[in-house]
């Protein structure tokens, strides 16, 4: 089977790259949807009781970023009834998402897979997958990024997505524990009040560097991608900067203290950021890398989403990686009309 455009990943980047193409008129025959589950990536499978960072009128701005997602159309849904300056869980976005998907896939080939390998060949992407063989003459990945790890293994660790889940932190067993939670990031500011709720011992927090706000400015965010917004930052300025709740330490991670605090801890919990997801095999090149300026990695290979996110630069020229589902919609309109230019 060959196609003109494949998409890996369902997610809300895979999504918006779908929606996009046929925007640009590509004929949905002519595009393939790879995915093992089609259910709105980790916003729909690990995120859902996730607070978000993202004020609804932006989510509204993705949803109705594609005119292939016809959302003015979708069934009442309570994201359409909150303030749009307000935050919401994700579960709230993640059903949206799963609507649009439905009605996509009965539009475009879809193959309930994952891609296992990506080869050019006479100006064709050879995909191998774990059910077949597709050829596409262009390949959009958008295969989503994990949450990364350091390596303590005498500490048990908590997944991040179970120290996010309120109902799933129920579960583990934490009574007297002492818990190390690596990080000051928007995840870290959920998961410390979540575990406080429990009848831990203590729980020690190992940060790096001070908390980073976003500030919302007349026409720009500063630290829009990487400061605390929503819950968090409201949660982090009463008890991070201002008077920490008994039971939480904090420790600098290059400080004096370290071996011994670390000492002290029984679990662990890692919310240092999220690393891209293993790429389909390319042997051509060994591992690729993309610009992150046009989400190019190769001829008819292009890259968006949380593994490739756009760089920015702020007013001030600070350096950021933009993230987020509007951010996805906004760089894929911009870029696609490129990528249409670019095969092999
Ligand atoms: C705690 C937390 C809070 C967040 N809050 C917000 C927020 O408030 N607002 C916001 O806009 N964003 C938020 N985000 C970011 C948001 O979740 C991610 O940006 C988004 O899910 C990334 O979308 P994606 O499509 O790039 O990747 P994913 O959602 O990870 O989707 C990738 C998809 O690709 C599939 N895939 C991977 N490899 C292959 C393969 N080889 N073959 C086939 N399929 C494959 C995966 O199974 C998955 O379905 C948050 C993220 C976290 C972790």
């Amino acid at each position: 089977m060959t196609y003109a455009w494949t998409v890996i990943g369902a997610g809300p980047a895979g999504i918006a790259a779908v929606g996009k193409l046929l925007d640009e008129g590509i004929p949905p025959e002519d595009i393939a949807w790879i995915d093992p589950a089609f259910a709105a990536g980790d916003i729909g499978a690990k995120w859902r009781s996730v607070s978000s960072n993202t004020q609804v009128g932006f989510f509204l701005s993705y949803l109705n970023g594609a005119k292939a997602f016809r959302f003015s159309e979708a069934p009442p849904m309570p994201l359409t009834e909150i303030d749009t300056e307000e935050t919401c869980a994700l579960a709230l976005v993640a059903d949206p998402l799963r609507w649009i998907t439905e009605h996509l896939r009965k539009r475009v080939a879809t193959f309930e897979t994952t891609a296992t390998g990506l080869f050019l060949e006479r100006r064709q992407w050879r995909i191998e997958t774990g059910q077949q063989e597709l050829t596409s003459t262009n390949v959009v990945l958008a295969v989503g990024a994990s949450p990364k790890k350091l390596n303590y293994p005498q500490l048990s660790e908590i997944p991040l997505e179970v120290a996010l889940d309120p109902e799933k932190l129920a579960a583990e067993p934490l009574d007297n524990a002492t818990v190390a939670v690596f990080g000051s990031s928007h995840s870290s500011m959920i998961v410390l009040p979540h575990l406080l709720r429990h009848p831990v011992a203590k729980v020690i927090n190992f940060y790096r560097s001070p908390l980073k706000y976003a500030v919302y400015l007349d026409d720009w965010i500063l630290f829009d991608d990487s400061g605390l917004k929503g819950r968090a930052a409201v949660w982090a300025r009463e008890n991070i900067d201002g008077v920490l709740p008994e039971r939480l330490e904090r420790c600098l991670v290059d400080g004096p203290e370290f071996e011994e605090k670390l000492a002290q801890c029984d679990r662990a919990v890692y919310t240092v950021g999220l690393e891209r997801r293993t790429l389909p095999e390319t042997s051509q090149w060994g591992q690729l890398d993309y610009n992150p300026n046009n989400g190019i990695l190769a001829p008819g290979l292009f890259g968006v989403g949380i593994a490739f996110p756009e760089q920015s630069i702020d007013p001030f020229g600070y350096v950021e990686y933009r993230v987020g589902l509007k951010k996805f919609m906004d760089y894929l309109h911009s870029v696609l009309p490129l990528w249409l230019h670019y095969s092999p």
